[in-house]
């Protein structure tokens, strides 16, 4: 088959593999989600899978799971010395979905928080879950890689190492460099693993336990979620106090930019959205931003519509757009906005949003409904982040039609190519992440909208056009689990 990348490229796909994968998650859409990873974790098991290649899922059977009442069925049960004493896990399992159930951790209402904090036994939390996966490999004995992802999961190789499972290679993704599982060294014996692991060629970082650390080390192979990311972590200036660490790894890092659901965010089908469209007939995204501005009771009319979506926290330049609200009410654009996350940027948002409430709307809080009204109703969406391992917002914009405006930075250097740098542009982009640039960009934006409205379809049309789906960046994984199946067993 063949397939557009983003840069226009064509290139081929070819699916000839054997490997059984099991993929580890603290997060799935639709049982939990609280940010990108949750996508990922279903969309690529689901096309691996329609690429003929056998991978199943596990994460913990949280609140949320049970709420929702699934036919599940029970495959096994696990004892294991955990931290606090022997501890048990159920394993249930419905369709490709492996679900670990421990009431004590799992039955609660969020997935990391509660009331905007912390639970306290996060860390116990996940190692047990990750003890859990790893016990569970050992009752399986089929599977040929153990794909884990995030801190939360970060454990799973050092406890496979420590099994003495020498059989099964394991992958560790890095969504996000800025979330490393940092804990006291007093909670250490939570993990179970061997005291000289405490040290700064292993676990320990700047005298805290660094649970991540444990998935860049003991892994076979480390990768993340877009080339320029993969690049930027392993300098000083992304690498959250890591880079060296990453590249000493460099030998085992890539990077693969990550798909959405197509499917899910599907313009001509999405019956979550006002009025149906297409690349060919875009007169629906006019209904969809009506019914957007009528959601938020926003002033009725022609003015371009700014969307922005997701966590309220300063990597996704939240302050910059909260000091910009001002100049762009006033240079006649319209705002709105859906997130949760920094309580001073909630109460911010809530104050500006009362102050300018004819042109500026928002909802604090997760709302899935509301997030693809956004996206379809937007003529703009806002991602002005001063990192982004890869960002999904931007590439389900294009998928909509809705022009993305974004830094330069992780992925979103890599899915965008804005106006005025290349050929057949469909962004915008944000020179720096600050106040200035960012306005500088969204007079660029009222202009075209106001006077350029050809080339604005034409970007928009661009947009529409460009592969987003997960075809390719599966196959790219396919061939890394292939090649770190090989090379296990020519080591073993
Ligand atoms: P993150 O860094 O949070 O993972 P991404 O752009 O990679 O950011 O993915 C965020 C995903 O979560 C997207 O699907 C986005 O639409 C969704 N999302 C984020 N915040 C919200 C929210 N408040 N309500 C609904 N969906 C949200």
């Amino acid at each position: 088959m063949r397939f557009r990348s983003f840069t226009g490229a064509a290139h081929f796909c070819y699916t000839h593999i054997n490997v059984k994968i099991l993929f580890c998650s603290s997060e799935v859409t639709p049982y939990a989600k609280t940010g990108g990873l949750a996508d990922v974790s279903s969309a690529l098991p689901a096309e691996l899978n329609r690429q003929g290649i056998d991978c199943e899922v596990i994460m913990p059977l949280y609140g949320s799971v049970r709420s929702m009442d699934l036919p599940l069925e029970h495959v096994t049960d696990l004892s294991f010395l955990c931290g606090s004493g022997m501890l048990h896990a159920q394993i249930f399992r419905y369709g490709i979905v492996n679900f670990i159930e421990n009431t004590l951790f799992f039955k609660r209402d969020g997935v990391y928080t509660y009331a905007g904090d912390d639970y306290p036994d996060n860390l116990e939390r996940f190692s047990f879950f990750s003890r859990a996966c790893a016990e569970y490999l050992l009752h399986r004995r089929d599977i040929d890689i153990i794909h884990c992802n995030d801190w939360q999961t970060a454990l799973v190789p050092a406890y496979i190492r420590e099994m003495g499972i020498e059989d099964i290679s394991s992958l560790f993704t890095i969504h996000n460099l800025a979330y490393q599982g940092s804990y006291h060294p007093s909670l250490w014996n939570i993990l179970m693993l061997p005291r000289d692991y405490y040290s700064p060629e292993y676990l320990e970082f700047f005298g805290r336990i660094n649970v991540l650390k444990a998935g860049l080390i003991f892994s076979d192979g480390v990768n993340t979620v877009s080339p320029t990311y993969a690049r930027e972590i392993q300098t000083p200036e992304f690498g959250a106090g890591l880079d060296g660490l990453l590249r000493s790894i460099s030998f085992k890092l890539s990077g693969i930019t990550n798909g959405i659901d197509i499917e899910a965010w599907n313009p001509s089908s999405d019956p979550l959205i006002a009025s149906q469209f297409s690349i060919t007939d875009l007169s629906g995204k006019e209904d969809c931003k009506t019914h957007l501005q009528n959601l938020f009771n926003l002033t009725p009319g022609n003015k371009p519509l700014f969307g922005m979506i997701g966590r309220l926290v300063e990597q996704k330049g939240i302050d910059l757009v909260l000091s910009s609200a001002r100049d762009m009410v006033n240079l006649g654009c319209q705002v709105v906005i859906l997130g949760n996350g920094d309580p001073t940027y909630e109460k911010k948002l809530a104050e500006i949003t009362r102050v300018y409430r004819d042109n500026i709307g928002s909802h604090i809080g997760f709302d899935e409904t509301l997030a693809h009204a956004i996206e379809a109703g937007s003529d703009f969406f806002l991602m002005p982040s001063r990192f982004e391992p890869c960002g999904l917002n931007q590439m389900i914009s294009m998928r909509l039609g809705t022009i993305p405006i974004v830094t330069a930075v992780g992925g979103l250097k890599d899915t965008v190519v804005a106006y005025q740098e290349g050929e057949h542009p469909w962004g915008l982009r944000v020179k720096r992440p600050t106040t200035e640039a960012l306005l500088t960009t969204v007079r660029t934006a009222h202009t075209l909208y106001t006077s350029r409205p050809d080339l604005l379809r034409q970007l928009r049309i661009n947009a529409m056009a460009q592969d987003v789906s997960w075809t390719c960046s599966a196959q790219r994984y396919a061939e890394l689990y292939t090649n770190l199946k090989d090379f296990k067993e020519r080591t073993r």
